[in-house]
């Protein structure tokens, strides 16, 4: 037998045509390292592998797949940096957190992930929920349901009364004094204790409510919420365990302390300054802008009982800053990578944002790879994703027609193939 295997290793070895693959025909491929396109191209898979980009259209070898793209934009798969796979806006929805059991809000999750791939975007960062998405991410990788690539935070990580005090708006019997494991912290200690559950939890990354924010039931959107010394402590805490940071942060001194004290990305940013631009470029920061989000709660606003009073007057003053301040970080060079925050704006419809950056000033080949090489380097694998390369992993969309000309086209994402498995061809 074992004489056999090592003849058939052997073989594959020196005759890799005969191994099964995957032949892709792309009328054109974006691959996320040239500034132009290619047309006319081969891309091999094999298993959950790229093999390599060939010039041309290869013949297939015995055994081999071909999938016929040739009237297709081929991208590598995209990211979304920010999402909530667990929940989705809805009118009055505050009140699904006293309706809703764990296992519905897993099935729930279920099916948003299965959106968010079908939209074309193969892996998300998703920066918190009740821990469910951390049982989806397993889900998904065991091949359980359909779903894109998940980096989880958990639970996120915020201050008394802050954003993302699960209690935040209940009666006062219901609040109780959340800690730690439930991601409220007051001080170094619970910030170094909420990481090292999170971490036995099993997350990929911390996230943290830096500033407040809009949906939560509280009045203030945008004021700093943690010391600097808790974020301090924090940040520490997560490096010893390997992990980014993403900060939630709205108003600028809430940012500043987090920059400084060495998070890995801004998430929203509203009210950034030139101050915090200076800090993001000089300390390598992320941004990650969800001009999604900003416009959809600002128009939801606008509906009669969309939200709790509370909420309506932050949406409606920070909704609409995002957009300028994503042009003016742009403009002054902050690496930006891809966000929507989907779930606050309803899941699929992620390459909204795409228009957006590029009406506020991004080249649509700039505002593609900040969805694929940028933010593979923001979750620390660009030698794995982002990329259409050999060695890579296969992760493709495909779109009709040239997005570089339109980008509206990203919202329609007719070919999808994770891991090497096709999940839509139309
Ligand atoms: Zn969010």
């Amino acid at each position: 037998m074992h004489k056999f295997y090592t003849a058939a290793l052997f073989f594959l070895l020196a005759f890799p045509s005969l191994a099964q693959q995957t032949l892709l025909h792309c009328g054109s491929l974006i691959d996320g390292v040239q500034n132009q396109p290619l047309s006319q191209v081969t891309v091999v898979v094999n298993g959950n592998r790229i093999v390599r980009v060939a010039r041309g259209y290869t013949a297939p070898g015995t055994g081999d797949k071909v999938i016929d793209l040739k009237n297709k934009t081929v991208m590598p798969g995209l990211m979304d940096m920010h999402v909530h796979l667990e929940g989705e806006t809805s009118k009055g929805g505050a009140i699904n957190r006293f309706t809703q059991n764990p296992a519905d809000l897993a099935l729930e999750a279920a099916k948003h992930a299965r959106t968010t791939l079908m939209a074309g975007f193969t892996t998300v960062r998703d920066l918190g929920g009740t821990g469910a998405n951390i049982a989806l991410r397993n889900a998904i990788s065991k091949g359980y349901v359909p779903g894109p690539r998940v980096f989880t935070s958990g639970k996120t990580i915020a201050t008394t009364g802050g954003h993302g005090d699960p209690t935040n708006g209940y009666r006062r019997d219901l609040m109780g004094d959340p800690g730690p494991e439930q991601g409220v912290v007051n001080g170094p200690d619970d910030c170094r204790k909420a990481v090292r559950q999170r971490y036995k939890d099993g997350v990929d990354l911390i996230k943290i409510t830096a500033t407040g924010g809009v949906l939560s039931l509280a009045k203030d959107g945008s004021g700093p919420q943690f010391t600097e010394e808790e974020l301090r402590a924090l940040v520490q805490a997560a490096k010893d365990y390997g992990f980014t940071v993403a900060a939630h942060a709205h108003g600028a001194e809430g940012m500043k302390r987090a920059v400084r004290a060495g998070v890995t990305s801004i998430e929203h940013g509203t009210y950034m300054d030139d101050e915090t631009i200076a800090l993001c470029k000089k300390n390598g920061t992320y941004y990650v802008p969800t001009i999604l989000a900003g416009r959809t709660v600002a128009d939801s606003a606008k509906v009669a009982g969309y939200y709790a009073p509370v909420v309506v007057p932050k949406a409606l003053a920070v909704g609409p800053q995002i957009q300028g301040t994503f042009a003016k970080a742009y403009k002054a060079g902050v690496k930006i990578a891809f966000g929507t925050d989907s779930g606050v704006s309803v899941h699929g419809k992620n390459a909204l944002e795409f228009g957006f950056m590029v009406e506020a000033g991004m080249p649509p080949m700039e505002a593609i790879r900040s969805a694929t090489v940028v933010a593979a380097e923001l979750v620390g694998m660009r030698d794995q994703l982002g990329s259409v390369e050999g060695g890579k992993l296969a992760d493709l969309v495909a779109v009709n027609g040239n997005p570089l000309q339109d980008i509206g086209l990203l919202r329609n994402v007719t070919f999808v193939m994770k891991d090497g498995v096709v999940y839509k061809s139309e």
